[in-house]
């Protein structure tokens, strides 16, 4: 009762000075108070006022609301003041301010105030931006919140671990990442890889005994700290601390780490706007003195006109816009279930040659239902539909009791009771599974015999389990009954059962094992496509109460095989297919027998439906036979993790870009190892999402081949932003220096080449963030990821356009003068031509190849025209609003003239659509 006492005192007055350990505002802290480890269960479970059986529903929400919730605190984030002056932190704008400050010298202030709201617009538009992608991120961090298996009021609920109490139990089994400070009390093979918090990277095995008290945090061995990983085993702990009490939550500080929403394209792309900066800076010094010297131009004039080139050069959109398009691909990745923990694998996702897929749940909807039963004697059809565990067993066609075949009798027992999985109606009254399907259909079958699942376990109670484990493919579970019988039951992958089973059972007895029998009769199931089970038992002596790997080797005896089917994903192999126009081939490994791979992969159009290659065979072989092997194989049977490993890194060797899916613990080096590792967010562990770049939050194939959509797409708008920016800016820059060159009066003053650019520099390129795919977008090959960003083609473009511009804008700017225009009139000209031209080139920029000369293309894209209605908009301001043609030195137009600069504005359109044809053509060739 003492312990309930001081859980009260944390409720109430009066507390001592060793109990005021628990006010520690968010979280939980006795912790600080106790030295948990040292203590006795018994006491602990006192202490914190709970027992194993967990809390009450009630309980656990009163100890939330005084707790609050089992979070650490938010990693600092910079203030918006200090997010917003970061935007003026780029080399491209430090040349604009101090461009702005040397007008402002020159007492030349609408130019200074014209520079100062372009540096302005642009850091506001990219704060805005870059704010809306940081939230978007942090939702994105919030679908991947941790889930605990924790026991209420005796039952198994699973619980969001924002949710945990002190007091709580929780269940812990390999994979998961402990969600809060526990005490354990109960282990099997229980380790934890406590790396974050120790450094030592070797899992340590757990205990459950008292420690003393002196025991540094890496020797506590009876405690399991939040965050940290378990790799084997299971077991059971009492929350002792959670939220920011916990050993984490005191160093988290240590640990929290700022995002940076940057990928290598980018970073290439702002080392690439460096530079440039550099030459822009260079060519107009050169062009200011070029002026003078040659042409005698004044000083004052040539440098306004330098002060123009320099900012209508320079591409200070750029760096905001592609971190914009970057988050706004990762935005709509989440809502297609991929959700990416690390930014660079959404450009990698985009060059993916070779998917490697697991099949269960990922290719098939990991619905399994047992449809075949073989004993030594007869074969039977399961009946029935799903989960539901209404159904009937035929044997030739004929209905048949269970009971009247012993062995079938023994065979469905034994698959009810060495079986983790529950089964229940959810809300709409359908039936599901809590736990592994492969387990839930095993649970239907053993209903579907007319047995009860709770009166069978208190019949033949459990008291050792091996739990199942891909490397072993079985589980066994030792029961006794209330004559003090103990035997085993064993279930798992046949071949490997029948290796340890030396006889079979059938209705009169026992007989030695007739292994040419069963091996057909698993070929005959698996060819159907069906996930094959062998179950067998064995005696054992009475008294017995623990399991070992050794006593299970030789003697069992076999019931059957069982088989089930998985159907195949309709989406999945519709994703497969488009994967493979796409010419990313996809792969199937699998840890089911290689016959059954087979049959799935024939029927989704992966692999020639001949040949696999088995986790076995790949052990014999060496790296270079290997790498041989994995480029004609699509189907890879009976693999384990290790085997995943290899196959990555044969293909990577071969120069493939790999993505790979993964579930569990052991995947994990696999999935880091690959070019994209994609764990599963519903059935995967904790440890394989922390090593994976994406997590699909629905466990769906069909989601990877969107994410890869995606991945292109993203790649395509950064290009098309880039190929956008770079020309516009070039034809702006170029009108200018071939004025000075020509020795001509400048077409465009520099305060208005500082408008032109104030007003398209965001607006325009920001459409292209928002561009949706092409439609050819998984028809194409994936991209070389050595391919430089800048090739030939995007060279030749981006002066080819420049060149357009130029002779636009300068000819047109001649004619009018030529026909008489004043020069007011001729500039006035000049820079609505070049808007012009901007926004009929934004519209070919909507797709990088293809023609836009249809009504998708041209209306397509919705930010684009709402861009381009705004910059008309700004364009009549400026030509026929008073103000602003004092400011600029702006005139009206007529008609004919506005016809004129339409026409020529429009020829860029024309253009390069017919560049275009010839590039398209030229690929073809
Ligand atoms: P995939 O790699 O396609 O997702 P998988 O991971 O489900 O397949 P494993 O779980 O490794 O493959 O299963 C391998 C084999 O182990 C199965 O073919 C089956 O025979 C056996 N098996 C699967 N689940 C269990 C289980 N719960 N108990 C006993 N044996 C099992």
């Amino acid at each position: 009762m003492q312990g309930w006492r001081w859980w009260r005192a944390g409720t109430g007055r009066g507390r001592t000075g060793a109990e005021s350990g628990d006010d520690t505002g968010g979280g939980a802290g006795p912790a600080a108070a106790r030295p948990w480890h040292s203590m006795d269960t018994v006491a602990v479970f006192s202490s914190l006022a709970t027992s194993p059986e967990g809390l009450g529903r009630d309980e656990a929400s009163r100890r939330l609301a005084r707790h609050g919730p089992n979070r650490l605190p938010e990693p600092h984030r910079r203030g918006p003041v200090l997010r917003f002056l970061a935007q003026f932190h780029n080399l491209l704008i430090y040349v604009l301010l101090v461009a702005a400050a040397v007008t402002a010298l020159l007492a030349h202030w609408v130019d200074t105030g014209v520079i100062l709201a372009v540096v302005l617009i642009n850091a506001v538009i990219g704060f805005i931006q870059e704010g809306r992608a940081e939230d978007a991120l942090k939702a994105i961090d919030r679908l991947l919140s941790p889930r605990a298996m924790v026991l209420r009021a005796g039952e198994r609920c699973i619980v969001d671990a924002g949710e945990l109490v002190p007091g709580d139990v929780v269940l812990l089994q390999s994979g998961d990442k402990v969600p809060a400070d526990l005490r354990l009390f109960r282990v099997h093979a229980l380790q934890i890889q406590e790396a974050m918090l120790t450094g030592e990277s070797e899992a340590v095995e757990k205990t459950v005994e008292p420690l003393p008290e002196e025991a540094v945090i890496g020797d506590r061995r009876n405690m399991a700290y939040s965050g940290t990983l378990v790799t084997h085993g299971r077991g059971s702990g009492v929350v002792v601390a959670t939220g920011s009490a916990t050993e984490i939550g005191r160093i988290s500080g240590m640990l929290a780490q700022v995002r940076t929403l940057t990928t290598p394209l980018l970073r290439q792309m702002s080392r690439f706007a460096a530079w440039l900066t550099g030459i822009i800076v260079a060519v107009s010094a050169g062009t200011f003195l070029f002026g003078i010297l040659v042409h005698g131009s004044p000083a004052a004039d040539m440098f306004m006109a330098a002060v123009g080139l320099a900012v209508a050069a320079i591409p200070e959109g750029l760096p905001a816009i592609l971190t914009i398009t970057l988050a706004i691909g990762v935005q709509r990745m989440a809502r297609r279930h991929a959700i990416i923990r690390r930014l660079p694998a959404v450009e990698t996702l985009g060059s993916v040659s070779i998917i490697c897929s697991d099949k269960t749940g990922t290719l098939t909807h990991n619905e399994m239902t047992v449809e075949q039963v073989a004993t030594a004697e007869a074969g039977y059809r399961v009946t029935g539909e799903g989960y539901d565990p209404h159904g009937g067993f035929l044997r030739d066609g004929r209905p048949v009791a269970p009971e009247a075949s012993p062995v079938l009798a023994e065979l469905t027992r034994a698959a009810l009771l060495c079986n983790d999985a529950t089964l229940r109606r959810d809300d709409d009254g359908r039936w599901v599974v809590e736990g592994d399907p492969t387990e839930g259909a095993l649970l239907v079958l053993g209903m579907k015999a007319g047995l009860d699942p709770v009166f069978e376990a208190e019949m033949r109670p459990r008291s050792d389990v091996i739990p199942f484990e891909s490397e072993h493919r079985f589980m066994a579970t030792l029961h006794h009954d209330h004559t003090g019988h103990a035997f085993a039951y064993v279930k798992g992958a046949p071949e490997r059962l029948l290796e340890m089973c030396s006889w079979q059972r059938s209705d009169d007895g026992q007989a030695p094992l007739d292994l040419v029998y069963w091996e057909r009769q698993m070929e005959q199931m698996a060819r159907q496509g069906q996930r094959v089970l062998a179950i067998a038992s064995v005696p054992f002596r009475a008294g017995v109460r623990e399991l070992r790997y050794r006593d299970l080797s030789s003697g069992l005896v076999l019931l059957g095989m069982v088989g089930m089917m998985d159907p195949p994903r309709e989406e999945a192999i519709e994703a497969v297919r488009r994967c493979r126009s796409a010419g990313i081939r996809v792969k199937m490994i699998t840890g089911d027998h290689a016959v059954t791979a087979l049959a799935i992969g024939h029927q989704m159009g992966i692999g020639d439906g001949r040949s696999a290659l088995t986790g076995s065979r790949i052990e014999t072989m060496s790296d270079m036979d290997l790498r041989r092997a994995v480029r004609d194989t699509d189907v890879f049977a009976r693999s384990s993790p290790e085997h995943k490993l290899r196959l990555v890194q044969a293909m990577q060797a071969n120069g493939a870009v790999v993505a790979m899916t993964g579930d569990g613990v052991n995947d994990a080096p696999a999935l880091k190892r690959a070019d994209v590792g994609i764990a599963m967010g519903g059935k995967g562990t904790e440890v394989a999402r922390e090593a994976a770049e994406v997590v699909l939050a629905d466990d769906n194939f069909a989601s990877i081949a969107e994410a890869v959509v995606e991945g292109r797409t993203v790649y395509d708008n950064l290009r098309k932003a880039i190929l956008f920016i770079l020309p516009t800016n070039g034809g702006e820059a170029f009108t200018i220096i071939a004025a000075i060159l020509l020795g001509h009066m400048l077409p465009v003053t520099p305060v208005q080449i500082l408008w032109v650019n104030m007003i398209t520099a965001v607006t325009l390129a920001l459409a292209l963030s928002f561009e949706s795919s092409e439609r050819d977008i998984m028809q194409r090959p994936p991209r070389d990821p050595d391919e430089p960003l800048l090739g030939a083609f995007f060279i030749w473009r981006i002066l080819f356009v420049s060149v357009i511009l130029v002779a636009g804008t300068f000819g047109l700017f001649l004619w009018e003068l030529d026909q008489g225009g004043d020069i007011e009139q001729a500039r006035t000209v000049a820079v609505n031509t070049l808007v012009l031209f901007e926004i009929f080139y934004l519209l070919n920029s909507r797709y990088l190849t293809a023609s836009v000369l249809n009504r998708e293309g041209i209306t397509g894209n919705r930010y684009a025209l709402a861009a381009a209605a705004l910059l008309l908009l700004f364009q009549l301001l400026f030509t026929y609003w008073g103000p602003m043609q004092l400011l600029f030195h702006s005139r009206e137009l007529d008609a004919a003239t506005w016809l004129r600069i339409l026409l020529v504005a429009s020829t860029v359109l024309w253009l390069v659509e017919l560049e275009k044809v010839v590039v398209r053509r030229l690929r073809h060739v």
